[in-house]
């Protein structure tokens, strides 16, 4: 039955329907139902949220590595107004257009790496590498060669939820959430070697592309081996296989460039984008391809190009992006996080110092990792995972992060928004702190 607005006012009522009507995306469903929402949130400001009882905490994860601009942006709330005032929506199907989304892609083409000059626009990271999956088959279907269609990625990767972007997904929980998958995905070590000698195992002929984050983000902030990026390229150059750099969270200044693949000097056939794009005020990704490939879709598609979702070029959401991309130039966003993701570098490791349980630690511009270890030498684990103690422990003093789990991991991972403050990062170290000298009280009274 519908809730009237308005009706339900107590947090408890709240708490219930909640547990009965929303199934929560990427949840512990059976600790949301015994617990209920840890917060619900209702208003944000710069790096903080603040529940709906008034308790302010620090977003170190962007919320999902997204709200680059930080929270509470009225900038981007008027440019939503007008730009739904005056055209809520009208299709980009066909040949019909319209101007946030021709800015916007005339936009896009400035500001990524050269000759990545058209986009084909989603409503979220997924949508954009299935489309990229489709348009790489598609592309070499044109070129007389159907039988190019395998997609190759890197094993701890994660590229998103949709059939293609699952399938794609070397993190294997996420891929064993379903019984049946696409075909023709496969996941290889993260070394040059391990991808040339696949592709001499398979066949570069059934072979479209390799995929791969810049700097894996879900899979636990891994940034990749030296010369890693360079070598790919000069491997798909070789054997003629489309290279896709996913950049749903590395794109729009994360890692202290615009685009997280400009840090290694290479430059991909296709990149996917979402997340910082609008820095999460509304959905919008997008697959961004070189000339050559686009040039190719021009001259060889016979009839209609046949792939495009109802929102693609959604007018409200081009709007906000132009603006969130206003307000990166303007606050020079991308050096804040370069700079700010140094400071936080620095906080790890003092952290590194004072805490017997943190090991390795990392970060490129405001993307970072802290692993957590029974023994820094060795870098041997725990028994038992304890990110995730120390992840509960953050929110008491404050602060929200992620601790990654998957396949064996025990990492805290960390992206704040990239307004933050020098100030700030240090209030955020200082929380985490206290969060690790709890943590390890606990463990040695065991
Ligand atoms: N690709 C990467 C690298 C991501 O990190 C994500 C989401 O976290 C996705 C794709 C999927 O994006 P979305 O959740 O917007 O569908």
């Amino acid at each position: 039955a519908a809730v009237e607005q308005g009706m339900i006012s107590t947090y408890s009522e709240l708490i219930e329907l909640d547990k009965k009507h929303f199934l929560h995306p990427t949840s512990p469903i059976k600790q949301q139902q015994e617990k209920g929402a840890t917060f619900i949130f209702d208003k944000g400001e710069g790096i903080y949220l603040k529940d709906i009882h008034g308790n302010k905490v620090i977003d170190g994860l962007s919320s999902l590595w997204n709200v680059n601009i930080g929270h509470g942006r009225e900038e981007l709330g008027k440019a939503a107004m007008e730009q739904m005032a005056r055209l809520g929506f009208s299709s980009c199907f066909a040949t019909f257009s319209h101007e946030p989304a021709i800015r916007l892609a005339a936009k896009i083409a400035e500001l990524t790496p050269e000759g990545l000059n058209t986009i084909f626009f989603t409503s979220g990271g997924s949508e954009s590498n299935d489309t990229a999956f489709k348009l790489v088959r598609h592309y070499w279907k044109l070129q007389g060669k159907p039988e190019k269609k395998k997609i190759i990625s890197r094993k701890r990767s994660y590229h998103g939820v949709a059939m293609g972007a699952t399938s794609a997904t070397g993190l294997k929980p996420f891929r064993d959430f379903t019984t049946s998958l696409a075909p023709d995905f496969y996941y290889v070590e993260s070394t040059g070697a391990a991808l040339r000698s696949f592709i001499e195992s398979e066949g570069a002929e059934t072979i479209a592309a390799f995929i791969s984050e810049p700097i894996q983000g879900t899979g636990g902030v891994h940034l990749p081996p030296q010369n890693y990026f360079k070598e790919v390229r000069e491997i798909c150059d070789e054997y003629d296989i489309l290279f896709i750099a996913d950049e749903v969270i590395t794109g729009f200044g994360r890692t202290g460039t615009y685009f997280g693949i400009e840090q290694f000097g290479v430059i991909p056939d296709l990149m996917s984008v979402a997340k910082g794009i609008t820095s999460g005020y509304a959905p919008l990704g997008g697959v961004i391809l070189s000339e050559k490939i686009h040039q190719d879709l021009i001259e060889k598609t016979e009839g209609l190009f046949m792939h495009g979702y109802t929102y693609s070029g959604h007018p409200v959401s081009c709007a906000v992006a132009l603006k969130n991309i206003d307000i990166i130039e303007r606050e020079s966003l991308v050096e804040n996080s370069r700079v700010m993701g140094e400071e936080m570098l620095k906080g790890f490791k003092w952290l590194q110092q004072e805490h017997s349980i943190v090991g390795e630690v990392r970060a490129l511009g405001l993307m970072g990792a802290i692993e957590i270890v029974k023994n820094k030498q060795t870098a041997q684990r725990f028994d038992k995972p304890i990110s995730p103690l120390i992840v509960e422990e953050s929110m008491k003093y404050g602060l929200i992060h992620r601790g990654v789990i998957y396949e064996g991991a025990d990492t805290l991972i960390f992206a704040p928004p990239l307004v933050i403050s020098k100030e700030e990062i240090h209030k955020m170290i200082n929380l985490l702190d206290k969060a690790l000298t709890a943590v390890e009280k606990q463990l040695e009274l065991e």
